[in-house]
């Protein structure tokens, strides 16, 4: 069984239950699995592989709870750059509909790479659109070959414009081709044992996209399996909660619940609008939430209460959201605006350091249903990142402190990540990726797609 020992580390953050910092410290892994968290003195003295941590600040790897990895093809866009969810939404449906296998996959590979490098080693995935000869697969196989642990979900857009929905008819599938595949994959690629790499969850899109019969069926089929998980958008706009009081006469939150939508399996995206019974509500029936700062404020959609769910024991994790509403997949600095959002909300002591690192990890891992990552503890997967204080953007930081130098100072790119006991960035770098080949190759099919050549 093959060994990793980290050792010399300036600082070890293992977000166990007390928040305990070890200086130099370091931890030993075994199958993937940590067997020993300690200061170094303590740790075994070799091991298969060892890692230099000295001028690092080692911590558990990222967790990010929401995203659409194929909208790195359209960031920036410019008749998108000043919309509204709903214009922004319309104005992207038909370029998304050029979308193919090939641009799922090497779409995945750019924003799973931007993921890896800003500290994310768990991630989950939102894809809710298969024009073409697209497939869940094929960011399977990106998740899969760069090593990170995946968590996508089979979404889905069965209510077209002819019926009163949002999108496009032709963006949109019927309820049987959906349920069908979601089956399928469920049965390839959904693993509910302890340190799995790979589960799959169901994600009909929106309220404002999907038929509310899909949505009861979807949630039937995840829970006729083990550790399937539900996720859709929820209280996302003041658009969006029109759209449900007009249609369903209700708010969003309550629609969900009449759904059958609410529960430990079942998490949310975004959540800005939400009143004290409705935070209530998620906290007593155990729905998660991913708050996602950045495009909450690129869109203008408005501040999520986080401090005052996390205050009611609401499950909430980060997430950088689609790429197309960030535009960017930087999980560190995603915990950065999250800390400085709540503060616009709340003023300076709304969140502190401490409490935004919990978000990004323990927070993540609950909102994911997980327990065994998260933390820096024996029995956890080995699953951390480490960064180099030695550089610019932390001088006269990292001497305070290396952890508030982190989620205050610019967001900076990792030394190393490990993810299940595998090294998957060294030296600031994947190896065996060609990075500049594929932004080439990305370049292309966005321009493409754009209706560039
Ligand atoms: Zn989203």
């Amino acid at each position: 069984m093959p060994t990793l020992l980290l050792r010399d580390a300036k600082i070890l953050v293992t977000q166990d239950e007390t928040r305990r910092r070890i200086p130099d410290g370091g931890l030993f892994v075994r199958n993937g699995v940590i067997e020993q968290v300690g200061p170094t003195s303590e740790l075994p003295e070799t091991a298969d592989r060892i890692l230099d941590g000295r001028d690092m600040v080692v911590l558990p790897g990222l967790v990010n709870t929401h995203h659409h990895l194929y909208q790195t093809l359209t960031r920036a866009l410019p008749a998108t750059q000043d919309a509204t969810l709903f214009a922004w939404l319309q104005a992207l449906y038909p370029v998304w509909g050029e979308l193919t296998d090939e641009a799922i996959y090497v779409s995945a590979l750019i924003g799973l790479a931007e993921l890896l490098l800003s500290g994310c080693t768990t991630t989950t995935d939102h894809l809710y659109l298969f024009p073409n000869d697209s497939t869940l697969d094929a960011e399977v196989r990106a998740a899969t070959e760069l090593g990170i642990r995946f968590h996508p979900t089979r979404g889905s857009m069965s209510l077209g414009q002819s019926r009163g929905g949002l999108p496009p008819d032709r963006v949109v599938q019927d309820e049987e081709t959906i349920l069908s595949d979601c089956e399928r994959v469920i049965h390839r690629y959904h693993h509910p044992e302890r340190y799995a790499m790979l589960r799959v969850g169901l994600a009909p899109c929106s309220p404002f996209s999907v038929t509310p019969t899909l949505m009861r069926r979807s949630a039937e089929l995840a829970r006729r399996h083990v550790g399937v998980t539900l996720h859709t958008h929820v209280a996302e706009t003041l658009d969006e909660e029109q759209f449900c009081i007009e249609k369903f006469g209700c708010r969003p939150i309550a629609y969900m619940e009449d759904l059958g939508w609410v529960g430990p399996d079942v998490w949310y995206a975004h959540v800005v609008h939400a009143n004290g019974a409705e935070i209530r509500r998620l906290a007593e029936t155990g729905t998660g939430v991913a708050h996602c700062p950045t495009s909450n404020m690129r869109l203008g959609s408005g501040i999520a209460p986080v401090q005052a769910m996390r205050a009611q024991g609401v499950r909430v994790g980060l997430a950088v959201d689609g790429s197309a509403s960030n535009d960017s997949s930087h999980l560190l600095a995603e915990a950065r605006q999250a800390l400085l959002l709540q503060r616009v909300l709340g003023g300076a002591h709304a969140i502190s350091v401490a409490e935004t690192l919990d978000l990004a990890t323990l927070g993540g891992a609950a909102v994911l249903g997980r327990d065994d990552i998260g933390a820096l503890v024996p029995g956890q997967a080995a699953d951390f990142i480490a960064l180099d204080l030695n550089q610019l953007g932390y001088a006269g930081a990292a001497v305070h402190d290396p952890v508030g130098a982190l989620l205050l100072c610019a967001p900076a790119s990792v030394a190393w990540s490990v993810i299940n006991g595998r090294i998957v960035v060294e030296g600031g770098q994947i190896p065996g990726l060609d990075m500049p080949a594929l932004i080439a190759r990305h370049n292309a099919i966005a321009r493409q797609m754009a209706g560039g050549n």
